[in-house]
């Protein structure tokens, strides 16, 4: 196991529930995943700064994380209502990204988070005006036109956990070549 592996899991105690190591070549890119996003069943579409259009295609994307070589991902499982459940679920988000928070001081400098769902830092995204926070915002693994279902199968986790169940994936690109 990869000692920032190591470290991750410390950090995020036992609020991670499935993750694994992976290489960068094991991360598909792919136009379809973006085409979903301009169906725009969630809105977002054009209207943030980090969501499709507005954070490059997936082809911009591949480039721009191959000097990444390592990742890891990891997904949190949480139970709602049903799937309708729309709030649970938006809950379910925000404990999802507490992991990420307390896994960031942990990362190697240089890292990349790719969560889940769009940027959620601002109420309402400034888009097209200037981002008001360009430090803390953050892109989702689906917004850079990675393949999750790929992702899933490839690292053995699953995609889904049950009826009655959400389950977000992050990924994160490792800076460094741990062995
Ligand atoms: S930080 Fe705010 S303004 Fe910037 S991308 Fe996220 S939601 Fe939009």
């Amino acid at each position: 196991m990869r000692k920032s592996t190591q470290a991750i899991l410390q950090a995020a105690g036992d609020k991670i529930w499935q993750y694994a190591e992976l290489e960068y070549k094991d991360v598909e890119f792919s136009e379809e995943v973006v085409a979903a996003c301009r169906a725009n069943f969630c809105g977002n579409y054009n209207k943030s700064w980090k969501c499709p259009p507005n954070v490059g295609t997936p082809e911009e994307n591949k480039a721009r994380y191959a000097k990444y070589t390592q990742a890891f991902v990891f997904t949190t499982k949480h139970e709602v209502e049903d799937s309708y459940d729309i709030e649970g679920m938006n809950e379910a988000r925000l404990e999802h990204d507490k992991v990420e928070d307390l896994i960031r001081p942990v990362l190697p400098e240089g890292s990349q988070i790719l969560g889940a769902g769009g940027c959620n830092v601002c109420k309402k995204c400034a888009f097209p005006e200037p981002c008001r926070f360009p430090e803390k915002a953050k892109t989702s693994v689906e917004a850079c036109g990675i393949n999750v279902v790929s992702l899933a199968k490839k690292t053995k986790i699953n995609y889904t956990n049950g009826e009655n169940t959400v389950t977000y994936f992050t990924l994160v690109f490792l800076n460094g070549n741990e062995s």
